[in-house]
């Protein structure tokens, strides 16, 4: 839709310099005798009055042109009738009321446009439309409050060099796909007047002319920075309580740990006691003592490791965005769970498919998803009696579901009833007398951040499946 609405700047010279032209039109009418139709530049004068009087004032303004033009032809020649002369006063009068006529119609339509660009000053979006050289050629109200510029001065500029505009993609992808399309939706970062940014979801759409060449762009634009800003403290929120719950399943394993901890460290002065004693006999046996000082160095690395992990969990991180390889996740994992697993007596079952795809994402978070559904699993397990399997399983989507990688973990526990399933994942849902109800929610807000789901299901013996699809990035995206 075209939207030009005519700038009124320097109405009041057009004023001046209309009145300045009728005296001096009416002074050469009158007082000489050219022998051509000078009242026909009464013309230029009602297009110049055209640009700042209303209907009325035009009118006014015509009459005047014509008695003007009668008086001079009266004054010129009333006591002899001159043909010539009576044809260019009818040619002159002819001039100024086709022009009147023409500027009236002219004067009608503008202001047909500006209903309906006023139309454009209800809405709360602000609207502009800016020509193919980026120049803003209308600016609505709604424009006005968002960025705090008013019309007069916003209309005229470079809305690009105004605004500050900054745009999540290449300018020049984002035109092509205008071009192409006529139309253009995304987000952008606006500067306002007093400098503050703002997040606007901005609409565009092309206006071609009859020959099919862009001249403007209308572009719609929404503040939503509030709304940005809530979905960041959300996020912030989200990371704060998927932080404290990894601390606190951390605190469930502790036995675990100080165990994974403790083992090798134990192993470490045992072998350093050996080495000593190698050492100590006549002659001294090296190589055996060498051993011991290997076995040591082995220990402390697996200790180191452990700690590593541990760190790498307890930490409060921004979440990273890194190609990783599932088995090599849940691998991990499995090392800080290895004595809950061996304790319960747990029979389990790895299943890692080696051409697993990678995915992209966060290490501590997945493994935290892992944590989650091993410890539920064990404790579902506790719960049915029985003999405890848990089967781990990864391997890669088929191609027809999108081929990114899969996580399963089953167990033989007391499973849930199917009309349960969909509200395991609720917030603050638990069947445990000291349970939270987080852990699964947790869970699926990671793996949605990882474009994935996660879903449960009955298994058709005893127990249930969590099952874990995150997709592989898009190409380019690694
Ligand atoms: P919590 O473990 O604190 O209860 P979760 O969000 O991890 O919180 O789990 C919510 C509920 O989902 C559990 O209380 C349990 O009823 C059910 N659930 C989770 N995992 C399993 C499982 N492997 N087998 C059966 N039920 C499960």
């Amino acid at each position: 839709m075209p939207i030009h609405v005519p700038v009124h700047a320097g109405s009041t010279a057009k004023g001046v310099a209309a009145i300045l032209l009728t005296i001096a039109i009416f002074v050469i009418d009158a007082l000489t005798s050219l022998g051509i139709a000078i009242a026909v530049l009464y013309a230029l004068v009602i297009i110049l009055g055209a640009a700042s009087l209303d209907r009325r004032g035009l009118i006014v303004v015509s009459v005047l042109c014509v008695v003007f033009t009668l008086v001079a032809f009266l004054f010129g020649h009333g006591d002899s009738f001159d043909t010539d002369a009576a044809i260019r006063c009818a040619i002159s009068l002819c001039a100024i009321v086709v022009t009147t006529l023409l500027s009236l119609r002219n004067q009608e339509a503008t202001l047909q446009l500006k209903d309906q660009a006023a139309l454009l000053d209800l809405t709360h979006d602000a609207i502009f439309v800016r020509d193919a050289g980026d120049t803003i050629t209308y600016w609505n109200r709604g424009a006005e409050r968002l960025y705090g510029w008013p019309a007069e001065d916003a209309v005229g500029r470079k809305a690009t060099e105004l605004l500050k505009t900054r745009f999540p993609l290449e300018l020049a992808g984002l035109q092509a796909d205008l071009l192409e399309t006529g139309r253009w939706e995304g987000e952008l970062i606006h500067t306002r007047r007093d400098g503050f940014e703002l997040t606007v979801l901005s609409r565009w759409s092309l206006h071609r002319d009859p020959h099919g060449r862009p001249v403007a762009t209308m572009e719609i634009n929404s503040d939503i920075t509030e709304r940005r800003e809530a979905e960041s403290a959300l996020h912030r929120a989200q990371a704060e309580l998927s932080h404290v719950s990894r601390v606190t399943t951390l605190g469930e394993l502790a036995a675990s740990i100080a165990h994974e901890t403790n083992q090798p460290l134990a192993a470490v002065v045992t072998n350093g006691d050996a080495g000593l004693r190698w050492l100590s006999r006549e002659p001294p046996n090296i190589d055996a003592a060498r051993m011991s000082l290997e076995k040591m160095i082995g220990n402390a690395r697996r200790a180191s490791d452990v700690i590593a992990r541990l760190r790498a969990l307890a930490r409060r991180s921004e979440a990273e965005h890194l190609p990783l390889d599932l088995n090599d996740v849940v691998d991990d994992t499995l090392l800080l769970v290895q004595r809950e697993l061996a304790e319960r007596r747990v029979d389990l079952n790895l299943s890692f498919d080696p051409s697993v795809p990678e995915v992209l994402g966060d290490r501590v978070q997945l493994q935290q998803v892992v944590i989650n559904l091993v410890m539920n699993a064990l404790q579902a397990m506790d719960n049915a009696g029985g003999q405890r399997r848990l089967r781990i399983a990864t391997r890669r989507e088929t191609p027809e579901n999108g081929g990114g990688a899969v996580l399963e973990v089953t167990d033989s526990g007391m499973g849930f009833d199917t009309d349960k399933a969909g509200k395991l994942f609720a917030a603050f849902y638990t069947t445990k007398p000291d349970g939270m109800g987080m852990g699964l929610s947790i869970s699926r807000s990671i793996v949605e951040a990882h474009r994935g789901q996660i879903s449960a299901s009955a298994n058709e013996g005893p127990g249930a499946t969590f099952t874990v699809r995150i997709p592989s990035p898009p190409a380019g995206d690694q």
